[in-house]
């Protein structure tokens, strides 16, 4: 391929996008204003019309600022690549950091500073005044900003050792680096499901046993019910931050743990919390978790191949705005993490078919040993207090929802509950 036919592509993909993602979040935009005058009839016993109503335009808001953070980061990634910005930087490090694994580190860790510094005031404006505005930031400057050093400091003492590892290995190994970076990252990965809830997230936030008997005996009987052993319940202060509320499920093996925030206790019923657990069981119980790793790894070797391969090819550099002689294996690194997603977003609705699959097998699972009612009573809450819309457009829905809209689960489950 000839480095022009590859920007045309590069340009051609971008455009494509870039112009779905806007069609999308119109589409989204105006379907939710549509419905906002009245609560769904599904749901017009149990989520009054003020309640509603802010969803609708929490969601707007929420979308038109998705909008214009997309606007940024395209034109960033614009300015990058084919505008020449990541040729400039790598001809300034090069005098300083040589074209060795430092000078490479050096490029990397650059580029990251950089990309982190232009996301910042987007991430202040959408937790001091999106959020702030609709009641949900708890937050205060000063922790925003002890949590950016804390992330920071975090993601280079993660980030550059697991660099140094990886670069060296597309150096020293041959044509086959991709599949020992492979091993590494699948590693890592693995490392990480351990060390998260252990070491990493007690850094930002409490965990604290749960103390409440009923509480906990209840749970304890659904676990029990459903075969299940745990290191743990624990409530994490997620409140500190945010009034969304939450439950996660975290670890594997001996160190699984169940996390509930302090945000989702405070407005669930015991029932509720039981319905909602079972839920997160049944993904553990049907297998769920261990095959949305498989896939994980199995997708990561597949793009590690095909960064295998373009980083031996001129056009990759040439096409993205690199001179060739400027090529080195962190370029290549960082122009894959750039423009794949480019190539991949047109296929996301393919990702969420699966996950969709999965919620909806949960659900019926929390059906058959909790109670289904409840579980639609704790949905409803849940999508109340956070304010996420009960009518989204079905479109923008599924490229960008995890799970399938509020309104089609519940009619799942009332059936499940007849
Ligand atoms: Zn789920």
């Amino acid at each position: 391929m000839s480095s022009l036919v590859f920007s045309l592509l590069f340009v051609a993909f971008f455009i494509l996008t870039l112009g779905l993602r806007f069609w999308l979040s119109d589409r989204h935009i105006r379907h939710v204003l549509a419905h906002r005058a009245q609560v769904p009839a599904e749901f017009a016993t149990r989520i009054p019309l003020d309640a509603h109503q802010k969803a609708a335009d929490y969601t707007v808001a929420k979308t038109r600022f998705g909008l214009l953070t997309l606007l940024f980061s395209s034109a960033v990634l614009i300015g990058f690549t084919l505008l020449g910005g990541l040729q400039w930087l790598a001809i300034q490090l090069a005098p300083i950091a040589g074209f060795g694994i430092t000078g490479q580190l050096a490029l990397l860790a650059a580029f990251a500073v950089i990309s982190g510094l232009l996301d910042l005031p987007f991430d202040y404006y959408r937790q001091f005044v999106l959020e702030q505005r609709f009641g949900f930031n708890k937050m205060t400057p000063g922790l925003w900003l002890a949590d950016l050093v804390k992330g920071s400091l975090l993601g280079a003492a993660i980030g550059l050792p697991l660099a140094w590892v990886v670069l060296t290995l597309m150096e020293k190994t041959g044509n086959l680096w991709w599949v020992y970076a492979w091993l590494v990252w699948s590693g890592f990965q693995l490392l990480m499901m351990v060390l998260f809830p252990t070491v990493i997230a007690p850094l930002f936030n409490k965990f604290i046993p749960l103390e409440d008997a009923s509480l906990k005996s209840r749970i304890e009987g659904l676990m029990a019910r459903v075969g299940f052993a745990s290191k743990g319940l624990f409530v994490m202060d997620g409140s500190k931050r945010s009034a969304h509320g939450n439950a996660y499920f975290s670890g594997f093996g001996a160190n699984k743990r169940i996390v509930f925030f302090d945000t989702l206790l405070e407005r669930l019923a015991p029932e509720e919390i039981e319905a909602v657990l079972a839920h997160e069981l049944g993904h553990f119980k049907l297998k769920h978790i261990i095959k949305r790793i498989a896939v994980m790894f199995a997708v990561s070797l597949a793009f590690l191949a095909l960064l295998g391969y373009l980083k031996n090819q001129t056009w990759f550099y040439e096409g993205l705005g690199v001179d060739a002689i400027l090529a080195s294996n962190a370029m290549a690194l960082i122009l894959f993490m750039l423009v794949l997603p480019v190539f991949t977003f047109v296929f996301s609705p393919l990702t969420s078919v699966s996950s969709r699959k999965h919620e909806f097998e949960a659900d019926a699972f929390a059906a058959t040993h909790a109670k289904a009612g409840d579980l639609v009573s704790a949905l409803v809450k849940m999508y109340e207090d956070n304010a996420s819309t009960l009518t989204p457009d079905p479109l923008h829905s599924a490229f960008y929802d995890s799970h399938p809209p509020a309104s089609v689960r519940i009619a799942h489950l009332n059936t499940a509950a007849a």
